[in-house]
């Protein structure tokens, strides 16, 4: 494997805690709270202001805090048993992967995606696919999986998301300054920075890499932003998702084909090429490439190719699939097609899609072309995905179309507050995090006294009221006169809270519960009852239906009848999640089924004890039990969209109304509601294991990576 290169010293350093800046560059501190108090206990402030970035936050440190916590013998102590636990973690030879899969340990998986949402101070996500991919990189290193992410460090990121006092969205690029982040550049064998070219039309266009570690496992970024490009190239990695075609092509050629290159000129050579969405899935063409240059007949290669190839699909959205017109295939790939020794037609026919307005190439289907093991990211969602793409398989019938199913999960350590992992650890075994997916596991959960569950449950509420305050504090200031009639928000944590936060793309139905607004007000204001909604969440800058959504909320969360029941904080990020997910009690997520391809936001809340209010789509006809959470409506099919969001949204209210509410309210003499909390533990038990990031990536593992190194399967233990 590919060792971890220190990071660059950042200044002298008070000798006895010189260590905080390796771990700083290491974000394992991104899931082990403890880490993060090392900086956030020297000065609380600064870590809030510094976005809890360990990098920068030692970049802005007074150097006499620094040399108080050295002289600090409970700080010491803290951090003697931090080092031994991250020591412990990074030299450990005894992991699942090693136990499972001896003889494959030197056999590396690259992983490709176009985001990674590793944690808030590296803005480089967009949402969902982002998460996972974050989410994928963690329980890799968790696993002791030979592993590498590639991805792009996008220097302006996705968009910091302001709304103006008439609910406009605005898009607001920051510049990210590399040097505060926790990433290093990318080295070749020699030791030199590598910086690797990729052909564009009339020129090659360069990237140097970046290395973040992830753990246990090296995470390559490409950036475009470097002297030997013309100022228009420079900016081609600027931002994640922006841009036209031209640019959207441009980047998955850097992301497919300088991803190879990078991986090439480090020094990692692949044995699985496992593609997270289409967008990488240039990645095949370099490697037939690479075997066409080698010698190897055009057909021999495709064989290989595919046959170390793994490819997730992610979405039965339409306009989620990347498709180019052939003359901009013609435009960026002429000079390409004559180096795999194929004429033009057999090359577009590695993605050709006919659609009613002519022929396009598809990466999604390039990328199940160029692979040999396939899935959809639900039971649901490879069901319809197999409908989908039935016509590449035309002489099966579509259930035995080969996307399989792997459900998505959550990384455990990353969602779950801290607060109720203690908790949870006075029940649990000693080692349960080493069998997270185990549902034995979580089966002593019920035996968690309910007021211990309710008192942390409460406590993390009232961090989320002090959170949203916070947050629009600060957003009130920004606009000063402007927000003058804005009223300090009071979420109220003894009030029933509903959360729902996503992006505001328009299949996810932000507004569903608005369509009767006499019989939501009903709801929200019953006497002795309030029920209070927090949204969240980023429309893309191009999606004006979406942005529509969250003008429409934003108004109403400023209509003086319902101005203490609605709230919407701006910059869905992963510390607005954070917040969300652990400190409301429910998670309401009501797509237009089948369109949720698994959704993840749901698993998280459900591990901390929200209760899910859901359709019946994505990943949660799997989990959805009966006694840990509600489904909206039942699975049936529709004649239209009208009539759907008019079904779901009556099956909502009447939930609502008649269960989730009465529920919530049904206190005993303790003033407990105990039918409540035997809910919430219910879904902690049931959700934890079987929606964690540990059963699913053993699941790729075994059903995915290990058929693709070509060897026969190694037994579990
Ligand atoms: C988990 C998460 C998502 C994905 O949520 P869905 O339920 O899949 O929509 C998106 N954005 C952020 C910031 C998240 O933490």
């Amino acid at each position: 494997m590919i060792r971890f290169n220190a990071p660059v010293p950042l200044a002298p350093f008070p000798a006895r805690i010189s260590r905080l800046q390796e771990l700083a560059y290491n974000i394992w501190w991104s899931w082990h709270p403890e880490a993060q108090e090392l900086y956030q206990s020297i000065d609380p402030s600064l870590w809030e202001r510094t976005n809890h970035n360990p990098v920068r936050f030692l970049r802005e440190v007074y150097l006499g805090q620094l040399e108080a916590a050295a002289s600090n013998p409970t700080y010491l102590a803290r951090y003697d048993r931090v080092m031994i636990a991250f020591d412990r973690y990074m030299n450990a030879t005894d992991t699942w992967f090693r136990r499972n899969h001896p003889d494959k340990a030197d056999q590396v998986i690259a992983y490709f995606s176009a985001e990674f949402g590793l944690h808030e101070a590296l803005p480089i996500y967009s949402g969902g696919l982002g998460i996972l991919s974050g989410d994928h990189c963690k329980e890799a290193s968790d696993l002791g999986l030979p592993f590498v992410g590639v991805g792009f460090l996008y220097p302006q990121g996705y968009f910091r998301q302001y709304i103006t006092p008439e609910g406009v969205q605005e898009a607001v690029y920051d510049r990210l300054n590399f040097p505060d982040l926790p990433a290093v550049p990318g080295v070749g064998p020699d030791g030199r920075e590598v910086l690797v070219g990729v052909e564009l039309p009339g020129r090659t266009v360069y990237a140097k890499v970046w290395r973040i570690q992830v753990g246990r496992i090296p995470l390559f970024l490409l950036d475009t932003d470097v002297e030997q490009n013309a100022p228009q190239d420079r900016e081609l990695s600027a931002r994640l998702y922006g841009g036209d075609q031209r640019i959207r092509i441009s980047q998955e050629m850097m992301l497919g084909i300088g991803g190879v290159r990078a991986l090439r000129a480090i020094g990692v050579h692949p044995s699985v090429w496992h593609m997270n969405e289409g967008h990488s899935a240039f990645l095949g063409l370099e490697r037939l490439r690479e075997f066409v240059v080698q010698g190897r007949p055009f057909d021999k290669a495709v064989e290989e190719v595919r046959n170390s190839t793994v490819f997730t699909t992610h979405t039965p959205v339409a306009a989620g699939h990347d498709a180019f017109p052939f003359h901009m295939m013609d435009e960026f790939f002429a000079g390409f097609w004559p180096q795999l020794n194929i004429d033009r037609d057999t090359f577009l026919s590695l993605g050709r899609h006919d659609q009613p307005w002519g022929p396009t190439f598809s990466m999604t289907v390039l990328a199940l072309r160029l692979s040999g093991q396939y899935n959809g990211v639900s039971k649901l969602h490879s069901q319809v995905s197999r409908e989908m793409w039935h016509w590449l398989w035309p002489d099966r019938p579509v259930d035995k179309v080969p996307i399989i199913a792997v459900t998505n999960g959550v990384h455990t350590d990353t969602w779950l507050a801290p607060q109720l992992a203690d908790l949870y650890s006075t029940v649990l075994r000693p080692d349960w995090r080493q069998h997270i997916d185990d549902p034995a596991t979580w089966e002593p959960i019920a035996n968690i006294p309910d007021e211990a569950l309710w008192s942390v449950h409460m406590e993390l509420k009232r961090k989320l009221a002090a959170f949203i305050r916070e947050r629009d504090w600060q957003r009130r200031r920004r606009l000063g006169p402007l927000a003058e009639h804005d009223i300090d928000p009071q979420v109220n944590p003894k009030a029933l809270v509903i959360g729902f936060a996503r992006r505001f793309a328009t299949y996810k139905r932000a507004t569903l519960i608005f369509r009767d607004m006499e019989r939501l007000k009903r709801l929200l204001n019953q006497p002795d009852c309030p029920v209070e909604l927090l949204f969240a969440g980023k429309a893309h800058p191009a999606d004006e239906p979406g942005k529509d959504f969250i003008r429409q909320v934003y108004l109403l969360s400023k209509d003086p009848a319902l101005r203490d029941r609605i709230y919407f904080i701006e910059e869905y990020d992963i510390n607005v999640a954070r917040h969300l997910v652990q400190g409301v009690d429910v998670w309401l997520n009501n797509p237009r089924r089948p369109y949720e391809a698994s959704g993840t936001s749901g698993q998280k809340a459900g591990l901390n004890g929200a209760l899910n209010v859901s359709i019946l789509d994505g990943w949660w006809p799997e989990a959805y039990n009966g006694k840990n959470g509600w489904a909206i409506g039942d699975d049936r099919s529709y004649a239209s969209q009208e009539e759907q969001d008019a079904a779901d949204a009556e099956s909502l209210y009447s939930l609502l109304e008649n269960e989730v509410i009465p529920l919530y309210y049904q206190r005993d003499a303790d003033g407990l509601p105990h039918d409540w909390i035997s809910r919430m533990k219910n879904s902690i038990m049931t959700i934890a294991p079987n929606f964690s990031f540990a059963r699913m990536l053993k699941e790729y593992v075994e059903w995915l990576y290990i058929p693709a190194m070509g060897v026969e399967l190694a037994k579990e233990d």
